[in-house]
C-alpha cells in the first residue's frame, strides 16, 4: 500500500478534501499519515482505515521522507518552507499541492485531469513529481468552458470575478461573519421599526464599519456589507497576482502553442462559498448559439448549461445553488451587441470543491493507477 502523507487536513480545502476522500472510499487503498504543523503529539480526530492515531509533526523531514506522495493543503508559506528541502534531503515521492508556490515551476504539473489527463498521465510516465491543483477560478473557469478551448474556438477571454470568504481560508470565513454581527447586532432595533428612515440606518452602517473594534485582522478591510476589489499580491504591471494567474496557468495547462490571452479584474464579495465569474469570450469565428451549447455541454460530466433565462439564471446560477456541489452551471449566454464573435457568460462553482480539493482527489487516483 502506498504512504499517503496529509498535511493541512483543517483548513478550507483540507476538510473538504477529508469529506470527499471519506465518502469516496479512498483512504481503503492508501496507509495514511496525517501531519500537522500545529498540534503534533495531539490525537488525530480524523478516523479513517489504515490511519496513524497521533498527529505527526509536519516539519519532521524524517517522517515526511517515509511518504509515497505527500498531499497538502497547508498553504504556500508551508510549501515554501519544506519543498525544496524536502526534495534535497532526498525525498523521490510526489509531493501533491493546492498551493501555487510551485505550479509556474517548470517540473510542475497543474492538475485538472478532465482537461489535461493526457498531460499529467505522459508527466507521472515522464519521472514527473510533482503535481499541482490550479487556481480555483481557472479550474473553474477552465471546466465551465472546456468545449471551446477543447474545439480551440477562443481568440481571448475576460473575467470579471465574483469570490467568495471562504477562497481566504477559514479564518477568514470566520471573521465575515464576525463582521456581519457586529453590524447587525447593533441596526437590528432601528432595522425592524418600520417607521426608522432607512437612510439614518444605512449612514449607521457606514460608521460602523470603520469602528475600531469592527474586525478586520484577516481581510484588513471590512468585507461585510462591502466588496474588495484586490486579491492577492501587487504587481508590476498594474494586475493583482490572482488576476495574473488567469493567463498564465489556462495557457499553462492547455500547453498551447499560441498564447490565448486571458485578463480581467478580481474582486472579493461577501458570499461565504462559491467563486462566480463574469465573462466576455471573443470567439476565433461566428459559431450559432446550439453548436457553442452542445460543446460546453458535451467536454465533462459536471457542466450544467443553464438557459438564458430570468428565472433559471436566479435559481441556479448563484452560489447558494452551487455550494456543496460538484456541479459547475453556466449561463446568462448570448451573443453580445459587440458582434456575433463576442460570447457573454456567467458561471459559478464551488471553488473548494473544483476549485481545490477535487484535482487533488482525483491526481490521487491517477498516480494509484500508474
Ligand atoms: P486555511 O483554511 O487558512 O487552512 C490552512 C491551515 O491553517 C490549516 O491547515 C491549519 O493548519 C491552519 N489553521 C489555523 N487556524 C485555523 C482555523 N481556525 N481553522 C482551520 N485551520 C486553521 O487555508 P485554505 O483556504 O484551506 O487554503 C490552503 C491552500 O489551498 C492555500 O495555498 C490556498 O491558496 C489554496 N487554495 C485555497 C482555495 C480556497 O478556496 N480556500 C482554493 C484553491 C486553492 P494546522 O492544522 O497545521 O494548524
Amino acid at each position: 500500500m502506498m504512504k499517503l502523507g496529509i498535511v493541512g487536513w483543517r483548513g478550507m480545502v483540507g476538510q473538504v478534501l477529508m469529506e470527499r476522500m471519506i465518502e469516496s472510499s479512498d483512504f481503503n487503498h492508501f496507509e495514511s499519515i496525517f501531519f500537522s504543523t500545529s498540534q503534533k503529539g495531539e490525537n488525530n480526530p480524523i478516523k479513517v482505515p489504515n490511519s496513524n492515531p497521533i498527529l505527526q509533526d509536519a516539519f519532521d523531514l524524517n517522517e515526511l521522507k517515509k511518504m509515497d506522495i505527500i498531499l497538502t493543503c497547508q498553504g504556500g508559506d508551508y510549501t515554501k518552507k519544506v519543498h525544496s528541502e524536502l526534495r534535497a534531503s532526498g525525498f523521490i515521492g510526489y509531493w501533491v499541492d493546492a498551493a501555487s508556490t510551485l505550479r509556474m515551476e517548470q517540473n510542475a504539473i497543474i492538475a485538472l485531469d478532465p482537461i489535461n489527463k493526457n498531460n499529467i498521465q505522459a508527466a507521472i510516465k515522464n519521472n514527473q513529481k510533482d503535481f499541482i491543483g490550479g487556481n480555483c477560478t481557472v479550474s473553474l473557469m477552465m471546466l465551465a468552458l472546456g468545449g471551446l478551448f477543447k474545439n480551440d474556438s477562443i481568440e481571448w477571454v475576460t473575467t470579471m470575478t465574483y469570490q467568495a470568504a471562504s477562497g481566504a481560508g477559514a479564518r477568514h470565513m470566520n471573521e465575515l461573519l464576525r463582521q456581519m454581527k457586529f453590524v447587525t447586532d447593533r441596526v437590528m432595533a432601528d432595522s425592524e421599526d418600520q417607521s426608522s428612515q432607512i437612510l439614518q440606518v444605512e449612514k449607521k452602517v457606514k460608521n460602523l464599519l470603520s469602528d475600531p473594534h469592527f474586525p478586520i485582522d484577516n481581510f484588513g478591510y471590512p468585507l461585510a456589507f462591502n466588496l474588495l476589489p484586490w486579491i492577492d499580491s501587487e504587481l508590476d504591471n498594474g494586475q493583482s497576482r490572482e488576476e495574473w494567474k488567469g493567463g498564465a496557468e489556462v495557457n499553462k495547462i492547455l500547453q498551447t502553442k499560441s498564447i490565448i490571452p486571458i485578463d480581467g479584474t478580481c474582486v472579493r464579495v461577501s458570499a461565504m462559498r462559491c467563486h462566480s465569474q463574469a465573462l466576455t469570450i471573443k470567439l476565433k469565428k461566428d459559431i450559432p448559439m446550439d453548436e457553442i451549447e452542445s460543446m460546453i455541454k458535451e467536454q465533462n460530466d459536471w457542466v450544467k448549461f443553464v438557459p438564458n433565462t430570468k428565472e433559471e439564471s436566479l435559481k441556479t446560477l448563484t452560489p447558494q445553488f452551487a455550494s456543496g456541489s460538484l456541479q459547475i452551471p453556466i449561463g446568462r449566454m448570448r451573443k453580445m451587441n459587440l458582434g456575433p464573435t463576442y460570447l457573454n457568460a456567467f458561471t459559478v462553482g464551488d471553488q473548494l470543491l473544483w476549485g481545490a480539493a477535487e484535482p487533488l482527489r482525483r491526481m490521487l487516483h491517477l498516480l494509484l493507477e500508474q
